[in-house]
């Protein structure tokens, strides 16, 4: 059984709270994460067997909104009470804009770079965690405020859409 990444239950390893801010990619803030905590259980990380080939799994940095405490972390392992029997397909939509049309953006899905969708495209993504996080990341690997949690069910379909932030 290969390892899904999770966000369900990462907490600030300050004061416990799971209430998290995503700021993006570590390194990606300069100099204010330097020496921070480096949590989370794994470094090297399949998302599922059927993911997008060019996944990469770096610590992303995280502002805890109880008690401001700044920390990375790479993903967890997801339970396997969480793991779907079936993935769940995702089918993420940059939507068309005029502001920054040709900088790239990057999603992360549990934590997990799935790669740059350009302005206007869809990418597909499959996930096995039932409880899913997406946001995602300018070129530099700031990430928008905006961050999408949901409930997979196993194979199922979910369309995610994006400008800026997430739109229902
Ligand atoms: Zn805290």
């Amino acid at each position: 059984m290969d390892t899904v990444a999770t966000l369900k239950g990462l907490r600030c390893p300050q004061c416990g709270s799971e209430d998290l801010d995503v700021k993006g990619k570590a390194g990606s803030m300069g100099k204010e994460l330097a020496g921070a905590f480096l949590g989370g259980a794994i470094a090297h990380l399949a998302v599922s067997r059927s993911a997008s080939k060019n996944v990469e799994t770096v610590p992303i940095a995280y502002v805890c909104k109880n008690c401001k405490h700044k920390f990375q972390s790479l993903p967890l392992a997801a339970q396997q009470e969480d793991i779907l029997s079936a993935p769940c397909t995702i089918s993420f939509t940059r939507l068309s804009g005029f502001v920054g049309a040709l900088a790239a953006m990057v999603v992360y899905l549990n934590g997990v770079n799935c790669g740059v969708v350009k302005n206007g495209a869809t990418i597909t993504l499959q996930t096995s965690n039932r409880w899913n996080t997406m946001f995602v990341t300018d070129q530099y690997g700031v990430a928008f405020k905006s961050v999408y949690r949901f409930e997979a069910v196993p194979g199922g379909t979910v369309a995610v859409r994006f400008k800026r932030k997430f739109v229902e």
